[in-house]
């Protein structure tokens, strides 16, 4: 009896969904269709004309054989402990492989643990992130740690929503964790995968818009495997930095050549859709080494500025022709009496879309004058010992500062 109710089930369900697959169809949108024998894949809410069809089963089949012979050997890749697999995540965004191995082994020799972490203080956390660059990276995954060891027993949620209601761990972040440390059957989408992708489905439309990704995500979504999801994903981000690299991709060597719509419709070139860059905006500022005997003043920077938290020289906006009225007028300059400026340099660095020329005057206070509680005088061979700007280092190198590291 119970076996016939199932039987008659199934065929009810069979038929709505044949119905639904009609409709959806009929109406020029595709959804997510995954087929009740094979594994070919329509994504949902794109278009037809947008996206092709792909077959789920074939790709993580090629992939998987292909990365079991190719895969990067990463230092993160030797362990499963989400702990280390978040740190890994964090210090890759926006920054290049390489650059990372260094620090990764560093930070978790310093930080070994979520409750290392957690117990840290902010400055010697920034410090060991000196030279990583976006500093709020290492800023929220401090937070993050400490609300980990207060409610969650230094362990890690195993949703991806409850991954995300931690700070600094968005989507993509959340879906590394929870598929190549849990094997979660979660997506990802960084600029690796987001390429292979757009390029496997001929996903031809801008990406460098608001929700610009979304269709990549769908597709994300509807090719990850039940099983080994962290293996799926870190194998569609090898492809991209090894093989599908964003120019002159390797397409004979690979193992999706033959299921890749952008190769098979010769438009490799031209998907993903370049984005548009930000203009550069070129900016002067000059920063000041004020001298009290063997000490300098060392400014940190503040909530909402540029490298919040780090510590830098003070500086002021201006061209070189009007430096004396600048340091004359600057808030943070006017009580110490600054005399005797004397140029040491100049240099560039860039910070976002900004260009900055960057002179480097010294000069020496006349008066202690009274300062406010960002600014502190510190001995130049203690310098080392701050976590600092990178302009703000290489302005403490130029000054004598001993070498730390
Ligand atoms: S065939 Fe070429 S474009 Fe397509 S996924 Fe492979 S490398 Fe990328």
């Amino acid at each position: 009896m119970g076996i016939g109710i199932e039987d008659e089930t199934s065929k009810l369900t069979r038929g709505l969904l044949r119905t639904a697959w009609a409709l959806i169809d009929s109406s020029g949108w595709n959804g997510i269709k995954t087929r009740l024998q094979g594994a070919d894949v329509k994504v949902a809410g794109i278009r037809s004309d947008a996206c092709r069809p792909l077959n789920a089963r074939a790709i993580a089949r090629a992939l998987g054989a292909w990365y079991a012979r190719a895969r990067r050997d990463l230092p993160w890749r030797r362990s499963r402990d989400p702990y280390r697999v978040w740190v890994s995540e964090i210090m890759l965004q926006q920054t290049q492989v390489e650059r990372v191995k260094d620090f990764y082994q560093r930070f978790l020799g310093l930080f070994p643990t979520v409750e290392s972490l957690a117990a840290a203080d902010e400055h010697d956390v920034l410090r060991a992130w000196e030279g990583l660059g976006y500093y709020r990276r290492a800023r929220q995954m401090h937070a993050a740690a400490k609300v980990l060891a207060t409610e969650h027993g230094g362990t890690f949620p195993r949703t991806v929503a409850a991954l995300r209601g931690l700070p600094g761990i968005g989507r993509y972040t959340a879906g590394a964790i929870a598929s190549i440390a849990m094997d979660l059957p979660e997506p990802i989408v960084e600029a690796n995968s987001r390429r292979v992708l757009a390029r496997l489905a001929g996903y031809a439309k801008r990406l460098d818009r608001p929700g610009g990704d979304e269709p990549i995500w769908k597709i994300a979504h509807s090719l990850v495997p039940q099983r080994d999801a962290g293996r799926f994903n870190q194998a569609l981000m090898d492809l991209g930095a090894m093989v599908c690299t964003p120019d002159r991709p390797l397409c004979t060597a690979c193992p999706l050549a033959r299921m890749c719509d952008a190769n098979n419709s010769g438009r490799v070139s031209r998907i993903p859709m370049k984005s548009v860059r930000r203009a550069t905006k070129q900016l002067r500022e000059a920063a000041i080494v004020v001298r009290r005997g063997a000490r300098v003043l060392v400014q940190k920077r503040e909530e909402g500025e540029w490298w919040a938290g780090l510590w830098d020289f003070p500086r002021v906006q201006a061209a070189a022709r009007k430096l004396h009225q600048a340091i004359g007028e600057s808030k943070t300059l006017q009580p110490l009496a600054c005399t005797q400026p004397k140029a040491l340099g100049t240099f560039t660095h860039t910070v976002t879309h900004h260009r900055i020329t960057l002179a480097v005057v010294a000069c020496t206070a006349a008066r202690m004058g009274k300062l406010s509680q960002n600014l502190a005088w510190i001995a130049v061979d203690k310098l080392g010992e701050l976590a600092m700007t990178s302009p703000g280092r290489r302005i403490a190198k130029m000054i004598g500062q001993p070498s730390v590291r």
